[in-house]
């Protein structure tokens, strides 16, 4: 840039003033050279050295400007399902390699035309530099397949035939931004039901596309915050009440999410969203397209094979997606968002933390995994990757471990991972050339929830999950955690009970409570049948017996979640679950705001102090037995957790309590911890950017790491001052002192 002192200075002034909108800037760094006859701005091609630290965007939800081009029949882009700009459009599910320039992405396939070129150049144009700028003539393109991959139809033909067969209760296959969506109308309850039976998923709840905020809105509850996130840039799934009562009354069918008082929803976020649902005109099904936890499938010549059994059509395009992204899920928590599934709009935006960090890679958990990357100051997250258990998962995991540090051309100097070996991630950091830190699961967790919040120690984490192991080697989930600075203290921990076939446990709460009931009554527990429900039969009482009395293949555990199964099983509503938390959401979804009674527990005296719920557990079999009030009972029992929080972090003592762990994602418990505590004068801090689950789990085990190498470092240094001290009062010269540890190192690198 070259000009007057005036011009120059209004320039760098607009810089920031006039930026698009999604753009953020850095920083800047102006010097004043000498005049050398330049007489225009250019943008200058990147170069491929330098410091790969630029942030890459994720993928932005369609802009409005975008939005009202594709419905102009007088507008070059009518009707084009890939229109996009510097404001919205695919970013991270294209990009190759960096720096972020067309060539690296998946759009280099298509040349564009001389008319996108031309906007492409132009400074004063919406689509100056936007990389994977395309039309109609340039672009990828939509075409229509049967279940067999013949292709039926193209272009807006295509569009229209995916939208007739929708239409006829049909389950189409979309590819989309992150990945393939099945699709489904959502207000027909055979086609849902086809479609649950198809995916083998029973009971989960499944998400909603509605074609805009205003349909939206006629059947949801929406406040301010939740609209701003459905509107936003990021698109997520957003969890909202349904308005009129039971989801059947409403305008879609009761199977969308069985017994669930909350509704996933979405609004169109790609020109190819909007054109559909413009033309369908209501709200359909719209969940990845996978088999029930396998990641989603992102590749059309591998769809017919993962989605053959499930799809009856196809509506493909040929933009290669570079790497698979779900629709992120969120929702509003005491006013503020929290993202609950991190992937398509947020991944891979980073956690900022204000000192520098060795790079480290973080390989997460099983289930729900994502994987961390540290990198100067940011920690980058990837996308949601799932549960390690499926090939496909282990495979999409793989691919991303080995991403990230490509992306960011980082070389990691260390691995961290979770305590538990069995882990197919800690396997997996096992095979790792680097240093490797395991981090204890809650610990983890409550690092995590520290490092999104920007928190020093010390804080007291209430880490309460499913299950995770512990530096005992028992499973861990109801902790309490006093945070230092130089590690953790297990300060409490709800009291331990069995499950009975361990991790079958999870899928069938009235298991956690014959454990919880066999904690307390022991043997009596078969004579009298003490609350003993379920609907067992005989000859599984009798093993499970067995299980219980010989302590085969039932693990102690100290679970909150498994609690909550217990306590659901124990009134009734619920015993065996579709899924992982089915049983814990029906207690959630059950509770009476109203009633603000709280049961009785005990707290231990010993260290970690272990809190006792038999007291609680009684007074809920009491008032089973003599009024059995569900909504009543499921609300004393939250309101008593939240007090149990209250209690132990008035005993540690900490001024800041971090609430984290799986069970956080239960807004009622979450909201009533919040108010509990800070009525009693905690500072409380809970996730928002990070999920509470164990999605966030690897931002911990980087934070779990960094100490780690720091303790080792100053360990290090301690070793040497104290030799040199030795060397000193032993009266020897100092230098000789020096070279007398010279071979001690010497055999210290031999054993590395
Ligand atoms: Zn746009
Ligand atoms: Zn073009
Ligand atoms: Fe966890």
């Amino acid at each position: 840039m070259e000009g007057a002192g005036e011009r120059v200075r209004e320039f760098v002034s607009r810089l920031e003033k006039d930026k698009p909108r999604r753009a953020v800037i850095r920083s800047i760094e102006c010097s004043y050279l000498e005049a050398n006859g330049y007489d225009r701005f250019e943008i200058r091609e990147s170069e491929d050295e330098g410091g790969k630290s630029v942030l890459i965007l994720p993928d932005i939800a369609t802009c409005a400007d975008c939005v009202q081009e594709i419905f102009d029949p007088s507008n070059r882009r009518f009707g084009y399902p890939f229109t996009n700009c510097t404001n919205c459009g695919p970013r991270f599910s294209i990009i190759e390699s960096l720096p972020y320039d067309r060539g690296n992405t998946s759009m280099k396939a298509f040349a564009m035309c001389p008319e996108c070129e031309r906007e492409y150049h132009d400074p004063l144009d919406r689509r100056f530099h936007a990389q994977p700028n395309a039309c109609p003539r340039c672009g990828p393109q939509v075409a229509f397949w049967d279940a067999e991959g013949e292709v039926l139809a193209r272009r807006s033909e295509a569009l229209l035939a995916a939208a007739g067969v929708i239409r006829e209760g049909k389950i189409l296959a979309l590819k989309g931004v992150g990945g393939f969506q099945l699709m489904v109308d959502a207000r027909s309850d055979a086609a849902v039901q086809r479609l649950r039976a198809r995916k083998c998923r029973a009971a989960k709840p499944f998400a909603v596309m509605y074609p805009s905020l205003e349909m939206a809105r006629e059947e949801c509850e929406l406040s301010e915050g939740e609209e701003g996130l459905l509107v936003s840039a990021a698109g997520p799934i957003v969890l909202l009440r349904g308005k009129i009562g039971h989801m059947g009354q409403m305008g879609i069918s009761a199977s969308v999410a069985p017994d669930n008082p909350w509704i996933g929803v979405m609004l169109p976020y790609s020109p190819l969203h909007y054109l559909l649902m413009t033309e369908l005109g209501f709200p359909v099904v719209a969940t990845s397209g996978n088999l029930s936890d396998e990641p989603i499938c992102i590749d059309e010549r591998e769809v017919l094979e993962r989605l053959g059994g499930i799809a009856d059509f196809y509506l493909v395009h040929d933009r290669a997606i570079v790497r698979h992204m779900d629709d992120s899920i969120a929702r509003m928590v005491l006013g503020r968002e929290q993202i609950l599934r991190r992937a398509r709009g947020y991944a891979p935006f980073p956690v900022h933390q204000t000192g520098e960090l060795p790079t480290i890679l973080a390989v997460g958990a099983h289930m729900k995994t994502s994987i961390a990357l540290s990198v100067g100051t940011e920690v980058f997250i990837s996308q949601h990757i799932g549960d390690l258990e499926a090939a496909e998962a282990l495979a999409a995991f793989r691919r991303t471990a080995a991403d990230l540090p490509r992306l960011y051309d980082a070389i990691p100097k260390a691995v961290g991972c979770d305590l538990h070996p069995d882990y197919l991630s800690t396997q997996y950091a096992a095979e790792l050339a680097w240093p490797r830190y395991p981090v204890q699961h809650h610990y983890a967790h409550v690092l995590a929830c520290m490092a999104e919040n920007e928190l020093a120690a010390p804080a007291l984490g209430v880490a309460w999950d499913g299950t995770g192991m512990g530096t005992d080697g028992t499973v861990w989930g109801g902790e309490f955690l006093r945070v230092t600075g130089e590690g953790f203290e297990r300060v409490a921990h709800l009291r331990q009970f069995r499950l009975p076939g361990g991790d079958t446990a999870a899928k069938e709460p009235r298991r956690a409570a014959l454990g919880l009931l066999y904690a307390i009554f022991g043997e009596g527990l078969w004579d009298e049948g003490n609350g003993l429900s379920g609907g067992f039969q005989q000859g599984e009482v009798r093993l499970l017996r067995q299980m219980l009395e010989r302590k085969i293949n039932a693990p102690l555990t100290s679970s909150a979640g498994r609690l909550f199964d217990a306590v659901a099983s124990l009134i009734g509503l619920r015993q065996r679950a579709g899924f992982e938390g089915q049983a814990a959401m029906d207690l959630e979804f059950a509770v009476d705001p109203e009633v603000t009674g709280v049961y009785q527990f005990g707290i231990g005296s010993g260290m970690p102090r272990v809190i006792d719920w038999e007291p609680m557990i009684l007074e809920i079999l009491e008032d089973v037995r003599r009024n059995p009030d569900i909504r009543g009972t499921a609300a004393r029992f939250h309101n008593t957790l939240a007090e149990m929080m209250v209690r132990v972090a008035e005993i540690a003592g900490e001024e800041m309590v971090v609430l984290t762990g799986g069970c956080f994602q239960n807004r009622t418990l979450t909201e009533l911890a919040v108010r509990r505590l800070k009525e009693s004068g905690f500072e409380v801090y809970w996730h928002q950017r990070v999920p509470p689950n164990d999605g966030g789990i690897a931002l911990g085990q980087i934070m779990g790491a960094v100490e780690e190498m720091r303790r080792e470092r100053d360990v290090n240094d301690l070793r040497d001052i104290s030799r040199d001290a030795r060397a000193v009062a032993a009266g020897e010269i100092y230098l000789e002192g020096a070279q007398n540890l010279k071979p001690e190192r010497g055999a210290d690198s031999d054993n590395q």
